[in-house]
């Protein structure tokens, strides 16, 4: 097995909880100061990281490891540097910056989602270079605004830094399941327009209230349809349509018929669901006399399958059973993360695995198992051994 260095990746993973990284112009925060320890751990190791600006203040930090060891495949390893914020300080019981270890477990924002995911991944490309030569060569990745819009990994992708990568590793937490397949996700805004009227002339106007009620009474028959079309997916359940905010008039004015509605809806993928399709048929369902109605897609995140015989996949697998001497256990990540970026947009293979509990994310208390960081780095060093020297598994 790899040697890796425990100790430090144990540190670093602290070092990174410490500074808070959540993207807060207003109290001065972004992901530069993680991003900027990160690249100091590199220079440290004699690596020669290049930081992108994804965003003023808000870098990507790349560094490739050559292995020297003749020609192989691009292996990525990708982590987030952005957290999202604490919260509210009084449902915390630690400080959500202090990096503190108590009964075996590493506390605060970002323990789980994703700083030891990123240690773990900038200390196993280490240790595998430390232990001699080997082909091909490891990208380690720290983005930045994977918990925002994902500027940093879109910007990855428009540089053109995911051209010739082979596979990628992202760090988010999965509690040890190997994660080859992530829900999509879209949220559609619907403008509807109608004429302002005063209450007691109802037919001087045309209430664009009466529209909104039509949508939403409507979607659920559309929901079903793409379930029952969609069955559900073994690691990522059912297809969702849910309007979450409904917008219109003024309590000040209920004497008035308003202008203007709005209802946004949040939907949920699986594999084989045609994101236009959705806004095409929710656009269709959002006509109404006399109101015009138009969607708008504010967020596209395609849902994503990687086959679990792809050599990344494959590689990650027989890693985690020889490290662990348990098998792999498949799962599916709920949400997106820069993964799906990475495969939608960049064309690369990638696979989620971290360590961290999946629900512990964005919680306060948030930590981490120590045990389970150092672990993880020896299986990520493992699976990148397997995967450049394209060891059959
Ligand atoms: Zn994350």
């Amino acid at each position: 097995m790899i040697e890796v260095d425990a100790g430090g990746v144990v540190e670093f993973t602290q070092a990174l909880v410490r500074v808070p990284s959540t993207n807060d112009p207003a109290r001065g925060r972004s992901e530069q100061p993680a991003a900027d320890l990160v690249a100091a751990k590199m220079r440290e190791w004699g690596w020669e990281p290049r930081v992108y600006e994804a965003a003023p203040g808000r870098p990507n930090v790349v560094a490739v490891v050559e292995g020297g060891g003749g020609d192989g495949p691009t292996l990525m390893f990708e982590g987030h540097t952005d957290v999202v914020t604490e919260g509210d300080l009084s449902s915390w019981t630690v400080d959500p910056f202090g990096g503190e270890i108590r009964d075996g477990r590493l506390w605060g924002r970002g323990s789980a989602d994703m700083k030891s995911g990123l240690a773990a991944a900038l200390y196993a490309t280490r240790a595998l270079q430390l232990a001699g030569p080997f082909p091909g060569r490891i990208k380690v990745c720290a983005l930045a605004d994977e918990e925002g819009l994902m500027i940093g990994a879109h910007h990855f992708v428009a540089e053109g830094l995911a051209a010739g990568v082979d596979g990628a590793i992202v760090a988010e937490p999965e509690a040890g399941e190997i994660c080859a397949v992530a829900k999509g996700a879209l949220r559609l805004r619907v403008d509807f327009t109608g004429k302002m009227a005063h209450g007691a002339m109802p037919r001087h106007g045309r209430n664009p209230v009466q529209a909104v009620g039509s949508l939403l009474a409507a979607l659920p028959a559309l929901e079903s349809e793409l379930q029952e079309l969609h069955p559900a997916h073994e690691h990522l359940g059912e297809v969702y349509v849910t309007p979450t905010v409904v917008r219109a008039g003024s309590e000040e004015q209920v004497n008035v018929i308003p202008a203007v509605a709005s209802v946004f809806v949040d939907v949920r993928t699986v594999p084989g669901v045609g994101h236009q399709d959705i806004a095409d048929r929710v656009a269709a369902l959002a006509a109404f006399d006399g109101i015009a109605a138009e969607v708008a897609i504010l967020v596209d995140r395609p849902p994503v399958e990687v086959p679990v015989d792809d050599p990344v996949v494959a590689a990650l697998a027989a890693a985690h059973r020889a490290v662990t001497g348990a098998e792999p256990v498949y799962g599916g990540v709920p949400g997106s993360t820069d993964g799906t970026v990475l495969t939608h947009w960049g064309g690369v293979p990638s696979v989620v695995y971290g360590p961290g509990g999946k629900w512990i994310a964005h919680q306060a208390d948030e930590y981490v198992e120590v045990a389970e960081i150092v672990q993880c780095t020896r299986v990520f060093a493992e699976a990148a051994r397997r995967f450049l020297t394209r060891e059959p598994s």
